[in-house]
């Protein structure tokens, strides 16, 4: 059984999670969506709220397991015995983060691979900050989010939805 934490800070999930979580369903047999209190990135969402929005999104998707953890994401993948991390890789400005943390990880246990998966092309300039940023000014959500996280998303902002 081949199993892949797919981790991230969700603030919250967008359609280009959920394509990338689709597309793990093909190569892995169970995906561990491991959600981060990443709090430096002072999250809009608390941790809670940013499971329950995944849970939410991936309902009707078997062989997914929502979870958060703490810590190092490498001891994470190991307790798990999971084969792989996975990443969603947008554009080219994704590459030099990402290629730094696959390799430090590496370092910090080089048992667990880090595995790059590009989403469609109509969500590959999708980020959580700018859909925040597309919410608060009044922007259309529905290319972008579920609409029950949309909804959370306005209400969050104090905006109402249109
Ligand atoms: P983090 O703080 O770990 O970057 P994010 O929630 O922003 O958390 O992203 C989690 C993972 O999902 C990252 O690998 C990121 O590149 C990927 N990701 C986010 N949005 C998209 C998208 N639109 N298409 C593909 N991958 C994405």
């Amino acid at each position: 059984m081949k199993i892949g934490v797919y981790p991230g800070t969700f603030d919250p999930v967008t359609y280009g999670h959920t394509d990338i979580i689709a597309r793990s369903l093909h190569v892995f047999d169970k995906v561990i969506v491991a959600v981060a209190p990443n709090p430096t990135k002072r999250p809009l969402f608390d941790l809670a709220e940013r499971v329950e929005m995944v849970n939410l999104v991936t309902k009707g998707l078997p062989h997914v397991e929502v979870v958060t953890f703490k810590g190092l994401l490498v001891e994470y993948a190991q307790k798990r015995k999971a084969h792989a991390v996975i990443r969603g890789l947008r554009a080219i400005s994704d590459f030099e983060y990402e290629f730094q943390m696959a390799l430090v990880n590496r370092k910090l246990n080089k048992s667990v691979e880090t595995v790059f998966l590009m989403p469609s092309e109509e969500y590959s300039y999708l980020t959580s900050t700018i859909i925040k940023e597309v919410a608060r000014f009044g922007g259309r959500l529905t290319d972008f989010l579920h609409p029950q996280v949309a909804q959370r998303l306005l209400r969050r902002l104090g905006r109402r939805a249109t």
